[in-house]
């Protein structure tokens, strides 16, 4: 579990710094925003997708916690070239994951780099910060590509 806990840390701290895909796209297909009330965690999500609903560009901006920025730059790498259906699949088990009981041995199969937030199920606090990248992520990927777009919030 140490070994977890210092990925953990060393991997939010290095997205924290360096987040991947931050900024927007100017003419997005798909967008939404996101609200942790808990934290005061913003995140705005854009996408482009090709015809296949395979995601051909993401970028993310806000301003949030170190967790919150590091889940959305990790969640923005693992999603390039995913499909809708495989992105909505790995949020339930990133969510899962994150959510499961510290003591018991975490089911990190197939989340790749996004196995280390199983570190943050000892700060309970800290969960939504972590999700609040999925949830946006989830109601730009529903959403109908018209309008102002989706707020998702973790509430
Ligand atoms: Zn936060």
């Amino acid at each position: 579990m140490d070994e977890l806990r210092d990925l953990y840390q060393s991997v939010i701290l290095d997205h924290n710094k360096a987040p991947r895909n931050f900024g927007e796209l100017e003419a997005p297909d798909l967008k939404a925003d996101g609200h942790n009330p808990l934290c005061g965690d913003r995140l705005t999500l854009h996408l482009m997708l090709d015809d296949d609903e395979r995601v051909v560009d993401v970028k993310f901006s806000g301003n949030g916690c170190a967790i919150s920025t590091a889940s959305a730059s990790l969640m923005t790498e693992y999603a390039l070239g995913k499909t809708k259906d495989e992105i909505l699949d790995t949020k339930e088990h990133f969510h899962d994951l994150v959510t499961s009981n510290p003591q018991e041995e975490a089911d990190t199969s197939g989340l790749g780099k996004l196995a280390v937030f199983g570190g943050v199920r000892e700060f309970p606090a800290r969960v939504k910060c972590a999700t609040l990248s999925w949830h946006t992520m989830e109601a730009a990927l529903n959403s109908d590509g018209q309008g102002e777009g989706e707020v998702a919030t973790t509430e």
